[in-house]
């Protein structure tokens, strides 16, 4: 029996900001309409950090889990190839997203600059250093989340260090995300990840919860934590609620039990409709994914620059320009909110939506 089945779709959205930028995720439950509306988010998110690309997303129908490397490599290839005549440098330049890393990348680019008969690194973007990645994108997202999350709080008048922390997902985002906000001071109380949660209030140290992860495939059974599911790790008592794994998991069912002061939206659409204005009711800040998650696209954005240019930056300069990017586009959206008195999340899409708008206006209709 076939073991996967591949969705030609890199959905795009919207391409009057600049080409096309996207994540392609790997998962079995990913669906014509989750990629669609990915795409449609990314074109948000690029226009809320004012980096020069428009919304894309690409998906294959498999478990990665249940693979092997070598069949992998092989899913990877065919997916590059059937996409090979949207994907380039100036047309629509995929990224990982949910199971797929570095490697996927590295295949991927390989297989596209095979065709071509030369090496494409800008084609794709989140590949190893090896061939063309950029130092910090690995930890980038989770270095976004770390400055929206430190300027909120700093907003708020909240201090780091009286600050407890729940994360959902210990995948790339969720984990550096712990650990980055451990450094800002705070205590990370919560963490989880497909296989359940695990709960201290006193606090679960970072480093040995990253080690566990490592050696067991997951965080089941992590000493000195008590296990809770993911469901009541949504619930669980913390000042800061950071869902980093897939979409909808705050929904009406659980919003008005949810005991965070702000959510941070490390993943995608983890906020359903109806929950988002239980949570604005209850005087919970929510700071929107279009514009907490950002960080990954800005250094992919840097990344690709860095490939047309053949000229490669050092990571310091890499975190400070994506540093600055997430502090300006904060206080943009937060600017935004408070002129039109509304919430975090319709000030980025305000700032976002005119933004595209301006772009589509200006450039006119063809012919
Ligand atoms: P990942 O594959 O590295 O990690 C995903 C994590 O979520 C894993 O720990 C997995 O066990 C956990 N998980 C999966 N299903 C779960 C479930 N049902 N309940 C609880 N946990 C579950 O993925 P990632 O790259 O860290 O992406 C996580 C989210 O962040 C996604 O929504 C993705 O779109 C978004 N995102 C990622 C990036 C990036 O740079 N990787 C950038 C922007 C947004």
């Amino acid at each position: 029996m076939l073991k996967w089945q591949l969705i030609w779709l890199i959905p795009t959205h919207n391409i009057n900001r600049g080409p096309a930028k996207g994540g392609i995720r790997f998962a079995p439950q990913v669906s014509l309409d989750e990629v669609r509306a990915l795409a449609m988010w990314m074109t948000w998110k690029c226009a809320v950090v004012g980096i020069p690309f428009g919304g894309a997303k690409g998906g294959v129908i498999c478990d990665p889990h249940k693979m092997s490397s070598a069949e992998l490599e092989r899913l990877s290839r065919r997916y590059a190839t059937e996409i090979s005549i949207l994907i380039g440098p100036n047309s629509d330049i995929p990224a990982p997203d949910m199971n797929t890393n570095p490697q996927v990348m590295a295949w991927m680019m390989d297989t596209f600059s095979m065709h071509q008969g030369y090496s494409v690194p800008a084609v794709i973007t989140g590949k190893p250093l090896a061939i063309g990645g950029s130092e910090g994108r690995l930890e980038a997202t989770a270095r976004g989340v770390q400055v929206v999350a430190r300027e909120v709080m700093l907003n708020q008048g909240m201090s780091p260090d009286k600050c407890s922390v729940v994360v959902q997902g210990f995948g790339n985002v969720g984990s550096i995300s712990a650990r980055l906000l451990r450094e800002l001071g705070c205590k990370i109380v919560g963490l989880s990840d497909i296989s359940g949660g695990v709960y201290n209030p006193q606090g679960i140290d970072i480093h040995t919860a990253l080690r566990y992860s490592k050696e067991h495939g997951s965080l089941r059974g992590l000493p000195a934590s008590e296990a809770v599911t993911n469901a009541e790790l949504l619930e669980l008592p913390c000042e800061i609620l950071v869902p980093a794994a897939l979409e909808n998991q705050l929904t009406d069912r659980n919003a008005t039990s949810i005991k965070a002061r702000m959510v941070i939206e490390a993943a995608n659409g983890p906020t359903t409709t109806e929950a988002d204005r239980i949570l604005n009711d209850r005087g919970i800040t929510v700071v929107p994914d279009i514009l907490a998650n950002a960080g990954g696209v800005t250094v992919s954005y840097f990344e690709w620059v860095q490939d047309l240019q053949r000229f490669f930056w050092a990571e310091d300069e890499i975190n400070n320009k994506l540093e600055s990017i997430m502090l300006r586009s904060f206080q943009a959206v937060l600017r935004k909110a408070e002129e039109q008195d509304t919430n975090l999340r319709m000030g980025a899409y305000l700032l976002a939506v005119a933004r595209v708008a301006e772009a589509t206006e200006i450039r006119g209709v063809y012919p």
